[in-house]
């Protein structure tokens, strides 16, 4: 601290003595001020401290505005920039980051309708993937026609164009390697864009939630699931602990891929076929590999006794005499932004070259692009791996 003269320090004090409350004691405020100015003994300035924290206080203050000034308004969320991108990077395709935290360059789109598939909700503009995904579920589709009795695949949401988080829905499919498929065979009949946007996809489940309803399920659902996971490149397919077990106890299916389908929750209108890391891309974060145990034992059980615990029908509740005061709605997670995806993202939204054709040019009506927006989304996609970075190795 600087020590001013005291001649300095006297209209200083006068003035600070004309503006403080007239219940302040003035002579000990007066004595700590004189005291302040270093010319008291250090014993009698018990009040010393306060002006100190003041000052500490005020230039705290002064700090955060300048910080303020200098960082401006908070970030913009990663899944406004990811989810405004319209056409993919340009650039050679990779998966950057994890399933649930990243980015995907260089991304395909795949066809609207194929020979043996139809992609739904065409608003979303979320049939884009890593060039290797969308071979593979072209290929699914082919051997599923071919093989399973499967008439063709309805494709639901894969990744944006450049991958990224989402407005809606999952919080994984960020990188271009996770793929939902409906449940629902494909009808013959190609399907218009209002149909893909209006048709729901059919619960495999039974009205308690927790057992599979025989007059949905068929033997060609538990083949087309194998089959998922039956490919090389597949390290799980996602699937309702019901569908799980439905398949487990199919005898008449092949066993060798059980371990990788992998009960989850929701998952019961579609499967979520995630893709290992693809050879060229070093930027993508593996999961850790799934053990050989098939799951049909303990495991595929408990899921469904937890299940069966939280759809169990309740009695009601008496209603308590007094109001009881609402909870306080839990804080929501920090919405994740540029900075904290992988580093190489930046390049990914950052590219500025014009649009490339999107195949979604015929669809972009208002009112599609609007339902696209508010529609929640399939309900449990949104539990996915928001934790999944530590809680991925029981999916
Ligand atoms: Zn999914």
């Amino acid at each position: 601290m600087k020590l001013k003269p005291r001649h300095l320090a006297w209209p200083a004090l006068l003035l600070a003595a004309a503006m403080m409350p007239a219940s302040t004691d003035l002579s000990a405020q007066g004595a700590s001020k004189m005291h302040a100015t270093g010319t008291a003994p250090a014993a009698a300035a018990t009040p010393k401290a306060k002006p100190k924290a003041k000052a500490k206080a005020g230039k705290k203050v002064v700090k955060k505005k300048a910080k303020a000034a200098k960082t401006g308004p908070p970030p913009t969320p990663a899944k406004v920039l990811f989810g405004a991108a319209k056409a993919p990077a340009p650039l050679a395709a990779r998966a950057i980051g994890f399933y649930a935290k990243g980015c995907l360059a260089g991304a395909k789109a795949i066809a609207v309708d194929g020979p043996t598939w139809q992609v739904m909700r065409l608003s979303r503009n979320r049939m884009w993937g890593h060039p290797s995904l969308i071979s593979l579920v072209e290929r699914l589709a082919k051997d599923g026609k071919a093989n399973d009795g499967w008439n063709g695949l309805l494709v639901g949401d894969i990744s944006q164009p450049r991958g990224g988080p989402m407005l809606t829905g999952h919080a994984s499919h960020q990188i271009g390697l996770d793929a939902d498929i409906w449940l629902t065979p494909m009808p013959d009949q190609k399907l218009s864009n209002r149909e893909r946007e209006d048709l729901s996809a059919t619960s495999m489940l039974a009205a308690d939630r927790v057992s599979i309803n025989p007059e949905v399920w068929t033997q060609a659902h538990g083949r087309i699931i194998t089959r998922a996971a039956s490919y090389a490149q597949v390290e799980r397919v996602l699937v309702h602990p019901a569908i799980k077990k439905a398949i487990c106890e199919d005898k008449s299916l092949p066993r060798d891929h059980l371990n990788k389908i992998r009960p989850y929750w929701g998952h019961h209108y579609h499967m979520h076929i995630r893709m290992a890391c693809p050879k060229d891309s070093p930027a993508c974060t593996p999961q850790p590999i799934v053990g050989n145990e098939d799951g049909c034992g303990k495991e595929v059980n408990d899921w469904i006794e937890r299940m069966k615990r939280i759809y169990a029908p309740r009695p009601p509740r008496p209603e308590p005499p007094v109001a009881l005061p609402k909870p306080k709605p839990k804080p929501k997670p920090p919405e994740i932004t540029l900075a904290d995806l992988p580093a190489e993202c930046k390049m990914v939204i950052g590219d500025t070259s014009p649009p490339g054709p999107s195949p979604v040019a015929d669809v972009t009506q208002p009112d599609a692009a609007k339902s696209a927006a508010t529609k929640p989304d399939d309900e449990a996609e949104n539990a996915e791996p928001a934790a999944s970075a530590k809680a991925g190795s029981k999916k």
